[in-house]
């Protein structure tokens, strides 16, 4: 469905009266990934790691530095206007912040009608009752339709903002922290809403999120980000029984098991996340690594398949 080869997205920095370019921060640096047909998959790490801005270079959102995406088969960077336009319309997004991603002047049935009209997906009658369909589908009701914004909970809000994700038939959609700024008694109500359409419509899921109880709950797969890289990619049930990366280790030390069997020991990470803009050199986590090695500061370790689809980028393996 959707395959994502050496991204990255670099910002520069500019400084002074003529904007002079003084550095980069590396904010996504060489990240690759497949999707296949309804599968979802889990990208995690901690804050400004990545995730979401590879989530919006890889539909289209923010513009890549380099690397490819390709749709169906075919590279993003190679289509005109109108075929990216078309395009775009299979590959959808839901925003972290239901309070400030939907428009406060609009009735939700303009929110959700609205993409439909301008895409010519639906006019008149049939865009309202599309709207409806919709609202149901979300476990909204069509009379709800009428309201603002602020006249929802945040559940609801959310519910939406899932609706509009959904309006132009979508095939992929990248779900950025969809639950994190829910109570946590509605997160489990929108996650399994998102089970039952992505079974209904047949839907294949990116879902960023930093909450592991999460992502171990909806997705088939997982990457780990760390500075702008995928460290380990693995099934779910692997990567929550035999993470091999120290960063995945730690992380996944601090999250509560729901496997019995799995004896935890806390593991602390020494010091912060490093800054982007000047990444360590060598294997970019070897500042805070509790196993680096005398070669991890000085090569950067490649990605390596260490088992049936478990990839790791660690000098250990
Ligand atoms: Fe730790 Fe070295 Fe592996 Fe990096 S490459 S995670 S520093 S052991």
């Amino acid at each position: 469905m959707l395959k994502v080869e050496d991204l990255k997205v670099h910002f520069p920095i500019k400084k002074g009266l003529l904007s002079k370019t003084v550095g980069k921060v590396h904010a996504v640096d060489g990240v690759n990934f497949e999707l296949k047909a309804g599968e979802t998959l889990g990208i995690v790490g901690e804050s400004g790691c990545g995730k979401t801005t590879t989530g919006m270079a890889t539909i289209n959102l923010l513009k890549p530095t380099s690397g490819r995406v390709l749709y169906q088969g075919r590279d993003m960077a190679s289509l005109d206007k109108q075929e990216l336009r078309d395009l775009c319309k299979e590959m959808q997004i839901i925003f972290q912040d239901p309070y400030s991603s939907l428009n406060p002047r609009m009735v939700v049935r303009r929110i959700l009608g609205d993409p439909m009209r301008l895409h010519g997906i639906a006019r008149g009658k049939e865009l309202d009752e599309r709207v409806d369909y919709l609202m149901e589908k979300v476990g909204l009701t069509p009379e709800q339709a009428g309201r603002y914004p602020h006249e929802f909970s945040g559940g609801q809000r959310q519910r939406i903002g899932i609706a509009r994700a959904l309006t132009l038939k979508p095939k992929v959609i990248i779900g950025d922290e969809p639950v994190s700024a829910l109570d946590v008694s509605i997160q489990a109500q929108i996650v399994n809403l998102l089970i039952d359409l992505q079974k209904e419509f047949g839907l294949s899921y990116v879902i960023i999120a930093h909450d592991l109880a999460v992502v171990e709950y909806l997705c088939d797969r997982i990457a780990v980000m760390y500075l702008g890289k995928v460290v380990e990619m693995t099934d779910y049930k692997n990567l929550y029984t035999c993470p091999k990366h120290p960063y995945t280790q730690a992380l996944l030390s601090a999250v509560p098991s729901s496997h019995p069997n799995v004896e935890k020991t806390r593991i602390l990470l020494e010091g912060d996340v490093p800054s982007p803009i000047n990444p360590p050199s060598g294997c970019s986590f070897h500042p805070r690594c509790p196993k680096r090695m005398e070669i991890c500061e000085k090569v950067r370790p490649e990605i390596k398949e260490t088992g049936t689809g478990h990839t790791v980028a660690c000098h250990l393996y």
